[in-house]
């Protein structure tokens, strides 16, 4: 069947009104849910053989996340979805006031390579949650759980309510000409660009989930060994190919020898070598020619290592970096962690202030002027305080980006309102109104209506 098709018979089934019944959802969910459990090997042979990822940061970073979502929109989904009485004005009364969140229809989510279950599964069940139809678009680039999602999901889902459509460029290029309710991309800031501008052609709102580069400062008056340790777990977790890692160290020339001193022992410690289990592949040749020359020989304080053919970077860092060096100019997404000195807290904030707006900030202090400023000061999608990621993990955030890192959020309650309308209704009574509302009108009306409003 070709995807036009598949798209209007998805139009054609969300007007049925079926998705928007909760037992509905629900048995869709729970489907799911059991899908992902039964095929959990199948989907830890794809990933493996896509880049190299083990079956711990398969479950703990992507499976699990997606088994929480289904478990929290199970729970939720009653509460979420039931309309939600305020307070009606003088002005409107006698009535009643109330919001109805409503299914957009059938919607898109574009998904990226580099935590190919979650980013792709993750929005989709937030989709499928609020009683929408769903064109699941995942990354080519991951290849193998792109086609094991497919194949999964077509198998056990009816393609009129949710269809996982595989392709590149040309299909994805193709597929953001046809008309959606909402278009929901993980990806790139330049491909972003595209997403939105094939939106704007059908008006179709969009949550533009993209990158940047995000920092970590790290000043005097932090736990050293405990920055230390979870920067460079949150850094070389998936080989730096996250989007939320973090992509430079501001670090505080006092403390800076110590400190990377401490990183190369936690990296030591944490065994990312070669033939490592715990330790993820770069996705593709290109990726790793890209990174292998961001590496400055000139600069190098720990690893730089490469192996072209197991597509194996060493976890690296770069001393004595400046804000010139190529390292800065780009996104990093990969294992090499540039870092910069700076004397004065506030001078360093201004810097990342003339920045574009990162995806995620890190701080890494015990002083509680430290953290004020940089919380009221810096503007970024999320961040956390001594520590980096975790906030993902917190369904009560909302996870997405501001400016160039991206629109809009989801997770928790914030992924059932991206795909949500939240419709208003004004009930009113057929009795008791004032007749000053209507013609013809007169001066007194008019002083009556001054105090009124
Ligand atoms: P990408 O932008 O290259 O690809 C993302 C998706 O867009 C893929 O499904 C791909 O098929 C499609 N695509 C690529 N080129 C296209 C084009 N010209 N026209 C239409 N569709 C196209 O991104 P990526 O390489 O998969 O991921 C890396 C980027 O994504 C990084 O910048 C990273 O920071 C960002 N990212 C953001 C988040 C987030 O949650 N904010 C999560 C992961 C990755």
């Amino acid at each position: 069947m070709e995807i036009q098709e598949i798209v209007s018979n998805q139009n054609a089934f969300f007007k049925t009104q079926q998705t928007k019944s909760l037992k509905f959802r629900k048995m869709y969910l729970e489907k799911l849910r059991d899908v992902v459990i039964k095929n959990e090997d199948l989907l830890y042979e794809a990933i493996y053989q896509d880049f190299g990822k083990s079956k711990f940061d398969t479950f703990t970073t992507e499976l699990s996340f997606v088994l929480n979502d289904i478990d929290y929109y199970l729970k939720n989904v009653n509460s979420l979805s039931k309309p939600k009485r305020v307070r009606t004005n003088l002005s409107n009364q006698i009535g009643k006031s109330s919001i109805h969140p409503e299914p957009l229809g059938c919607v898109l989510v574009i998904g990226a390579w580099n935590y190919p279950y979650q980013l792709s599964l993750s929005p989709m069940v937030a989709a499928l949650a609020a009683g929408n139809c769903c064109i699941l678009k995942p990354s080519e680039i991951a290849e193998n759980t792109m086609k094991v999602m497919a194949k999964l999901i077509n198998d056990n889902f009816p393609s009129e309510y949710l269809y996982v459509y595989e392709g590149g460029i040309d299909e994805t290029t193709a597929l953001l000409k046809l008309k959606f309710d909402k278009i929901f991309f993980t990806g790139s800031t330049k491909v972003g660009k595209i997403v939105y501008k094939a939106a704007a052609e059908h008006l179709t709102p969009v949550v533009l989930e993209l990158g940047g580069k995000s920092p970590a400062i790290v000043t005097k008056d932090a736990d050293l060994e405990v920055a230390a340790k979870r920067i460079v777990w949150g850094k070389f977790l998936n080989a730096g190919q996250t989007c939320v890692a973090p992509d430079y160290l501001l670090v505080e020339e006092s403390i800076h020898e110590q400190f990377l001193e401490m990183l190369r022992k936690y990296i030591v410690e944490f065994q990312y070598g070669p033939d490592a289990e715990q330790y993820t592949r770069i996705i593709n040749r290109r990726n790793f020619d890209r990174l292998v020359k961001l590496i400055d020989k000139d600069k190098l304080y720990y690893g730089g290592n490469s192996e072209e053919k197991k597509l194996y970077i060493e976890p690296t860092l770069l001393n004595m970096i400046n804000w010139e060096d190529e390292v800065m100019q780009e996104e990093i997404f990969g294992p090499i962690l540039p870092v910069i000195s700076f004397t004065n807290f506030n001078l360093a904030l201004k810097t990342i202030l003339d920045l574009e707006k990162p995806l995620a900030a890190y701080l890494f202090t015990r002083n509680s002027e430290e953290k004020e400023t940089f919380t009221a000061k810096l503007s970024f999608g999320g961040g956390c305080i001594n520590d980096v990621i975790m906030h993902l993990g917190n369904e009560r955030l909302p996870f997405g980006g501001v400016g160039n890192s991206g629109i809009g959020n989801y997770h928790g309650k914030f992924g059932f309102d991206a795909f949500s309308h939240q419709k208003s209704v004004l009930e009113k009574a057929t009795w008791g109104e004032p007749s000053i509302k209507y013609p013809p009108y007169t001066e007194k009306k008019l002083s009556w209506i001054r105090k009124l409003l």
